[in-house]
């Protein structure tokens, strides 16, 4: 029996590229037929043959309720009876500034886009307009989303498929972004040294969530600060992923690093398209049109969006939320940790906040070359063995894995079970 996967990958591709509509979904890296998803729930999402999976890739990261909230559905559903779209100011947008502002407090002002590509590019507009500076500093394997100036070496999707920039993307654009290593910090301080007053922004991903999961050595996000401070550029925190994840109040909190920029994404809009860029009074009060630096969008704020946002961060926000979450991740990892050990399987898990990391490595990378040295083959295979057996992790071996606070003991004791038959697999095939 042909699958109906099949029929509508097949048929998806006569009009789509490569029949999707983001480039990792086709599961090129991993090899095979990527899942057609017709509904979800909770932890759970079904695909069009009626298979049903454990989820960890959460949309990529905003479905941190998990699928489907019925609170988060009855918002959206309240607001599209209201109104689908006015390109005019509502108090929703308002509320959602308001949070944002209190959640992040680095966030003073703040202005809500439609993607996190749409955030970044603002915010590198802005820190340049700001500045009167060109030069920007960005770390390899750190993703921004595709704007042609942080498309240089980008991780994620670009970074599957081996081809670290992208075709279109002009020389002049490129040569004005440094690209160095996540967590060298002696890296920073040369280029501060010999650049520092030509740099009009920083931007990093505070914990790397786009060449799966590498966390910030002691002392690197605060050279990141001291240099930006002393030389008078602007650090930008890119907390798309790891806004209201990695800690309520992002990783900024987490590590107590106060930006001057910050964007955000994915949680904030709950499954919808939402994305923001904030941070300093004095710099927000540059753009349009307070000040001269152009910035717009039709959709911007769009009244379904901000409702699901809204109803997103009101019960994130709520007492133990983060600790329960955190306490099911991290059941996660112990369990996969100790499941490849009794296969005597090379493997090392771990996480941070709801975000987590896969490697087929004996410790956690620290950078990108060490990201690069983990084994893909095996992870490929893990990939494929866990699909099997209903559980869908990122396509690639580069991507961060999410836990949803629908997650329970049950998922995690199913998922454990299924690793457990995958790693003994790997280690009787070699
Ligand atoms: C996902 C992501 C983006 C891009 O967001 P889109 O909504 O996909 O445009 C930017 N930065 C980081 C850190 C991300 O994880």
């Amino acid at each position: 029996m042909t699958s109906r996967n099949d029929l509508l990958f097949e048929r998806a591709r006569q009009h789509i590229p490569a029949g999707v509509n983001s480039p990792v979904r086709a599961f090129r890296a991993v090899g095979g037929t990527p899942p057609f998803f017709e509904r979800a729930s909770g932890p759970h999402l079904w695909d069009a043959d009626g298979k049903r999976y454990i989820d960890y890739v959460g949309s990529w990261g905003p479905m941190v309720l998990g699928h489907t909230h019925p609170q988060v559905v009855e918002a959206v559903q309240g607001a599209a009876a209201r109104a689908l779209s006015f390109g005019a100011p509502t108090e929703g947008e308002i509320e959602l500034a308001e949070a944002i502002c209190r959640l992040v407090p680095s966030v003073e002002m703040v202005r809500l886009v439609s993607s996190g590509t749409e955030a970044t590019m603002s915010a590198i507009r802005l820190a340049r307009g700001h500045t009167g500076r060109s030069l920007i500093v960005k770390f390899e394997g750190c993703y921004h989303g595709h704007a042609d100036s942080l498309l240089v070496k980008a991780g994620s999707g670009a970074l599957t498929f081996g081809n670290p920039s992208s075709a279109g993307v002009p020389p002049e654009t490129a040569a004005h972004t440094l690209v160095l290593d996540f967590n060298d910090t002696a890296q920073v301080e040369k280029v501060f040294k010999d650049k520092g007053k030509r740099i009009a922004c920083v931007i990093v991903e505070p914990v790397a969530g786009n060449m799966n999961l590498v966390l910030p050595k002691p002392g690197f996000l605060e050279s990141l600060r001291e240099n930006c401070t002393r030389q008078g550029a602007v650090l930008l925190f890119d907390e798309v992923m790891t806004g209201f994840r990695v800690a309520l109040g992002g990783a900024q909190a987490r590590y107590g690093i106060r930006p001057d920029l910050t964007t955000l994404g994915k949680v904030i809009g709950g499954g919808l398209p939402v994305g923001a860029f904030g941070g300093r009074r004095e710099i927000m009060e540059k753009i349009a049109p307070l000040g001269p630096v152009y910035q717009a969008g039709t959709l911007s704020g769009n009244p379904v969006a901000v409702a699901a946002g809204l109803a997103t961060l009101k019960l994130v926000q709520e007492k133990d939320f983060q600790l329960k979450i955190e306490r099911t991740t991290q059941s996660l990892v112990d369990g996969l940790n100790a499941e490849a050990r009794k296969a005597k399987v090379v493997f090392t898990a771990q996480c941070v906040g709801s975000m987590f990391g896969l490697y087929f490595r004996a410790a956690p990378p620290a950078s990108f070359a060490e990201v690069m040295q983990c084994d893909k083959d095996r992870f490929n295979r893990f990939f494929h063995l866990m699909l099997e057996r209903g559980v869908y992790l990122a396509p690639s071996a580069y991507e961060a894995g999410f836990v949803s606070a629908a997650h329970g003991a049950k998922e995690i004791e199913a998922t454990l079970a299924a690793a457990s038959e995958a790693f003994r697999s790997l280690a009787a095939s070699g």
